[in-house]
Order: structure tokens, then sequence, then C-alpha cells
């Protein structure tokens, strides 16, 4: 028997023009406690019945969108201290300098989506040295996981959602904003936290899992044609 000559679609490489990234836990290393944060937020009975009802992850600013203006403020000003003490311990994820070396070297395109403040993120640049643009903070709405933001910056590269990947450490957020906008999306799960069962049944799932991010820029060489 012959051996067949067709190339299979499935080895067509798809077309990867952009990465899109998350910045708390995935460029940078995670320093807020969000636990703490949300009990400081909620109340400890509140907080621990909201997450029996959020196993794969509580959405703190969802939660507090309709509470009274005072309340609400109350509780911007807990996020913001919580926030502050992060941005005093930042540190640069280990891989991240490598990988966007890799990216730039390609002529990849590189944005950021966050739902931390742009003062974060502007502090973020400042110690990483390279930028990332478009980068959205809390300030633009919707934020992740609506897939709001990466269609925006998509359209601003006036590249198709399907050119890009989306690399985030939140199944929740980056991996459904990732998904809804119709992007490639890769999870970063440091500690194997989504090898637990309740996350079988979720309703988005990533293209790729990586617990680093030394291993995505093999994954980009292997998969796809890096064409900006
Ligand atoms: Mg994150």
């Amino acid at each position: 028997m012959s051996k067949s000559v067709f190339t299979s679609p499935s080895s067509v490489k798809a077309r990867l023009r952009g990465v899109v990234f998350d910045m708390d836990g995935t460029l940078t290393v995670p320093a807020i406690d969000f636990p703490a944060m949300y009990k400081a937020v909620l109340g400890e009975e509140e907080y621990l019945s909201i997450r029996k009802r959020n196993p794969s992850g509580i959405d703190i600013l969802h939660q507090i969108e309709n509470w009274s203006p005072d309340k609400q403020r109350r509780a911007y000003q807990i996020i913001a201290d919580f926030e502050k003490q992060g941005l005093d311990r930042l540190e640069i994820m280990p891989g991240a300098s490598e990988l966007c070396a890799f990216l730039d070297s390609r002529s990849i395109r590189r944005g950021l989506i966050t739902r931390n403040v742009k003062a974060a993120v502007d502090l973020f640049h400042e110690r990483f040295g390279r930028t990332f643009s478009p980068a959205l903070s809390r300030e633009f709405r919707p934020y992740k996981p609506d897939p709001g933001p990466l269609l925006h910056i998509c359209s601003t590269w006036e590249i198709q959602p399907n050119e890009v990947m989306m690399i985030g450490d939140s199944l929740k957020d980056d991996v459904a904003c990732g998904k809804r906008a119709g992007a490639f999306t890769c999870l970063l799960d440091e500690t194997g936290r989504y090898e637990s069962p309740e996350y079988e049944h979720v309703e988005y799932k990533p293209d790729y899992k990586v617990s680093s991010l030394a291993d995505i820029h093999s994954i980009l060489q292997a998969d796809f044609e890096l064409k900006p």
C-alpha cells in the first residue's frame, strides 16, 4: 500500500498574528490574596455562601455591581487597598520576558487585558520594560469575561479573532473571554489547580494548557504559522 501524499486539513497550520495576555498571575506573579480580599469586601458569611454557588471562582466586580453607591465605594476602596499591596510586591512572571522577546522577533503583536486598574498596568509597563498595546484595564467596559475587550483589540489591530491567542491564568475570565471572542486560548495553570474534577464540565475549555510560560513558544512554533 502506498503512503498517502495528501496533506490532511489538520496539518494546515493556523495563522497567528497576535497574542493577548492577562496581567495578574500571568505576566506577573500572583501577589494579591484574592480570598482575603473577597472576605474583606463581602464579609465572611456572604463570602462562603457566594463561593458555594460559584465553585469555579467569584466575580467580585459583578457581585458588588448593584450595591448602593456608598457600599460600593467602600468595596472599591478595599479592593484598591489589596491591589496596592499587590503592586508593592509586583514581580514579573518567569518566562514572560523570553516569550515576549520571541514574539517580538517574529513581529507578532502583543496586547494586554486586565481587570486591574490602569495605574497597575502603568507600573507593570515600567517594571517590565516592554509595552503591550493596546493594554485595556478595568476602566474599559465591559471587562473580561465579556469578549468585548478582546474584540476591541482585534479591531484595533485590524485582524480576525481566530488569528489571535488569549493567554491567561483564569478559566472563568481569560479562557471564557478568548473563546467567546473566537480566539485560540491558552490557560496558564502553574499549580495544577484546574486538574480538579470540578472543572471538567465548564462551558469554555482552553485549546492549550501549560504550567509555565516557557512552554508556550514551542506550541506556537509547532502549531501555528507565525505571520504578522
Ligand atoms: Mg489573572
